[in-house]
Parts: structure tokens; C-alpha cells; sequence
């Protein structure tokens, strides 16, 4: 066995979530270890489709999102690189009036975060967006948000916490995480051995483990968001794009791929996922209708990732209600990656100055303790 390192916080867990925090922490002198199981940035955070959106979240995740709308436009001096991150604007498409209806009630309720959101009629969103197919009946957009390279983005964090001092290891999943009353004792497959008073649970679709070993079980599943990309296409597409009701969403990168996902894809094993037949070609066709110009594409790759869903839709994040020193971060439903720097940095608050700059009490972990009292009452 290698000697106890010794440090102040344990992250468990190297995507953006994970990354984030450490860079936060190492930011502020704080010593760091990092560990993740297989490479930073290799699941979710690294697969995903690459969308940085603020419109369409739940309002009480909007103050997060707009503290991680800041860090995405440092990047360069915060990461080492820009990730491909443009703010094309996001462009939500209505494909009835009701959906319309339910843009249009979004933007009023959300007025205030400072999204910025503009309702487009059929002819409005006609002019200004040719390449949108007829089935479109008008849109809402968000001209600030945009997209990104996860692949380069989620890495480079846990670079950069690295460039600062953190100590980063990866192929290092735990074999045993225990608290001797006063730190977290973690041990790792490969023999490392980390002791500190912190310990941050990052752990993506993984992280339900480490909280019920606390006392603190969370209902979440692992889905599987089904994803495609296309050979190089004439730049056509000048925002990213998702639909009032889900189902498809695409993104034009510089080099003129489309990048295209939807529907749900299917575990291949805990770790491992695959996107499916049916749901590529549920893709396709949907594609066509909302984006003619893709008639004919090629798609020259398919892939999928493993994300962490809890019924309410809404991640955890804060304190363990069981175990002082312990937070979580995790469970963002596929929609973690523009929000991951904020919250990754509302727990390096949560360590260093013992509360986090924006709200996030309505992500408390204590939310299933309390639906779990009612359940056993009943
Ligand atoms: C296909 C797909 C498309 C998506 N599209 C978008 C999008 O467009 N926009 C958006 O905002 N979000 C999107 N998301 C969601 C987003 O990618 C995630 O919410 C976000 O990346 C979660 O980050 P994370 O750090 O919590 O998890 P992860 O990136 O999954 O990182 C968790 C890490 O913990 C490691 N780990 C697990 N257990 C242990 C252990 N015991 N010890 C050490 N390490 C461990 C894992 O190996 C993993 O690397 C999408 C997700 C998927 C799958």
C-alpha cells in the first residue's frame, strides 16, 4: 500500500461536475485530490451533445445557470481554451400553438434572470431562420446561449485543477470510502490511499452509491440520451436548437458536422451505453421534418452516454443530511454540462466559506428523506 496522502477535500468523481469543484477549490488554496475512475471527462461530460442552455430550466436553477453563464465566457484564461464555445443563441421550436403557448408562458415566468428570451411568430421565425422546416409554427430565442466541445471543454477542467496545484488521479475508483469521526478515509483500486476532512460525492449516474452507504438513499436511474453526428455539411444552421416538448435536438459545429440527439439509447453494463437503432432512427425522422436541409446526410457516427435522472427532474446539490464533511453534487438529468462550472464552484463555497453564493436549497438531498418519512407514515 502507498502512504495516506493527506489534504483538505476528496473529489470523487472527474467530470465537469468534479473538475469544476477542484479547480474552485484549488483556486482558493485549498489541498485537493481528485479521483476518478476512469479518465476525466470520459462519460457524460465528455459525450454529451454539447448544448450550453440556460432557456427552458426550471427557474429556481436559473440563478445557478446564470453564475455559469459568466464562467463559460472566461474559459480561455479559466481553462487553457475557448472548448468551441460560441453563444450562437438557442433557438426553442414550437411544433403546435400550445407548445407556442408554453414557450410564450416560459418567457414571462423566467423574465427577470436576464435570458433575454424572444418570441418568434411563424413568419418571424420564417424570415430569420430559413433552414427551419414547415412544421415549425414559431420559436422562442435565447440569443445569448450556445454550444460547445464537451470532448475538449470537461477534460481541460481537470487540467486546469491540476495546473493549480490539485493532485488529479485518474483509474483510481474507490474500493472503500469510511469516516473515522473526524475524515473521510478513501481507498482506491490501484492502492491509493487519501485521507481528508472533506469529501465531495461527484460521482455522476454512480453517485447513489456513495449516499446510501451515508444513510441516505436517492431514487435515481441511469437513461441514456441517443446521439448522432453527421458527415460535413454546407454551414447552414446559425444556433443550436431544441423542441417545446423534447424529443430532438441539433447543433452546426464550424467544420459543418450536425450534431443531432434524442430519444433514449440503452446500458450495454453499469458503465457502458449504446444508442439504439430505434432511437437513431426516431432521430432521422425527426430531423427531416424540423431541418430539411439534413435530407440525405450521412450520419457517420452514433453514440450514447450514462446520466443520472431523480423523478423531480432536479439534481442534488449540498450538504449530506447524514454525515458532516460530505457534500454532493449529481443527478442533472441531462442538462449538467452548462451548469456543471457554477456548481462545481457553489460547493468550493460550501467548503470554504460555508455557504454558496447562490441558492440551492431547493437541491437538498433532504427531499427524499422527506418524501421517504411520508411513504412510511402512510
Ligand atoms: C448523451 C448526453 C447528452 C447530453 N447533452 C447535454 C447538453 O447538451 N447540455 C447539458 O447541459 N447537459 C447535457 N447532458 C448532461 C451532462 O452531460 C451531465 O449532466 C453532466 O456531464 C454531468 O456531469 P457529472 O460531472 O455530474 O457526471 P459525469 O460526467 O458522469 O462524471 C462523473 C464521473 O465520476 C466517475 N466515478 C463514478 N464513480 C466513481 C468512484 N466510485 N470513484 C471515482 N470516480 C467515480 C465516473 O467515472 C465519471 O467520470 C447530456 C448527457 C448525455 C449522456
Amino acid at each position: 500500500m502507498k502512504p495516506w496522502i493527506e489534504a483538505d477535500v476528496i473529489v470523487l468523481g472527474g467530470g465537469i461536475v468534479g473538475a469544476s469543484a477542484a479547480l474552485a477549490l484549488a483556486r482558493r488554496g485549498r489541498s485537493v485530490v481528485l479521483l476518478e475512475r476512469d479518465f476525466c471527462g470520459s462519460h457524460s461530460s465528455g459525450v454529451n451533445y454539447g448544448g450550453v442552455r440556460r432557456q427552458g430550466r426550471p427557474l429556481h436553477q436559473l440563478p445557478l445557470s446564470q453564475r455559469a453563464h459568466e464562467i463559460w465566457s472566461e474559459l480561455p484564461e479559466l481553462i487553457g481554451i475557448d472548448g468551441e464555445y460560441v453563444r450562437s443563441g438557442h433557438l426553442k421550436l414550437a411544433r403546435s400553438h400550445a407548445d407556442l403557448g408554453a414557450l410564450r408562458t416560459y418567457a414571462d415566468a423566467s423574465r427577470g434572470f436576464g435570458l433575454g428570451l424572444q418570441l418568434l411568430d411563424r413568419s418571424a421565425l420564417r424570415a430569420r431562420f430559413p433552414w427551419v422546416g414547415d412544421v415549425a409554427v414559431g420559436a422562442s430565442f435565447c440569443p445569448d446561449d450556445g454550444h460547445a466541445n464537451p470532448r475538449l471543454v470537461s477534460p481541460a477542467f481537470a487540467r486546469a485543477a491540476k495546473w493549480q496545484g490539485a493532485q488529479v488521479i485518474e483509474q483510481a475508483g474507490t474500493s472503500s470510502v469510511e469516516h473515522d469521526g473526524q475524515r473521510f478515509l478513501v481507498n482506491t483500486s490501484n492502492g491509493v490511499q487519501v485521507r481528508a476532512p472533506w469529501l465531495l460525492n461527484c460521482a455522476g449516474a454512480w453517485a447513489a452509491n456513495l449516499a446510501a452507504q451515508f444513510g441516505e438513499p436517492v431514487p435515481m436511474e441511469s437513461r441514456h440520451p441517443a446521439m448522432l453526428v453527421t458527415e460535413p455539411l454546407p454551414l447552414v444552421m446559425d444556433a443550436s436548437t431544441g423542441v417545446e416538448g423534447g424529443g430532438i435536438y441539433a447543433r452546426q459545429v464550424a467544420r459543418g458536422n450536425c450534431v443531432l440527439g434524442g430519444g433514449r439509447g440503452f446500458a450495454l453494463d453499469a458503465n457502458r451505453a449504446r444508442p439504439g437503432q430505434a432511437a437513431v432512427l426516431e432521430i432521422l425522422r425527426n430531423a427531416v421534418e424540423l431541418y430539411p436541409f439534413l435530407a440525405g446526410a450521412q450520419a457517420i457516427r452514433t453514440w450514447s452516454g450514462t446520466e443520472g435522472y431523480l423523478p423531480d427532474g432536479e439534481p442534488v446539490i449540498g450538504p449530506s443530511s447524514t454525515q458532516p464533511g460530505l457534500l454532493h453534487g449529481f443527478g442533472f438529468a441531462g442538462a449538467g454540462f452548462q451548469i456543471g462550472p457554477a456548481v462545481g464552484e457553489a460547493l468550493a463555497e460550501l467548503v470554504c466559506e460555508g455557504k454558496s453564493q447562490q441558492p440551492i436549497e431547493a437541491f437538498s438531498i433532504r427531499r427524499f428523506q422527506v418524501a421517504q418519512d411520508r411513504q412510511s407514515i402512510a
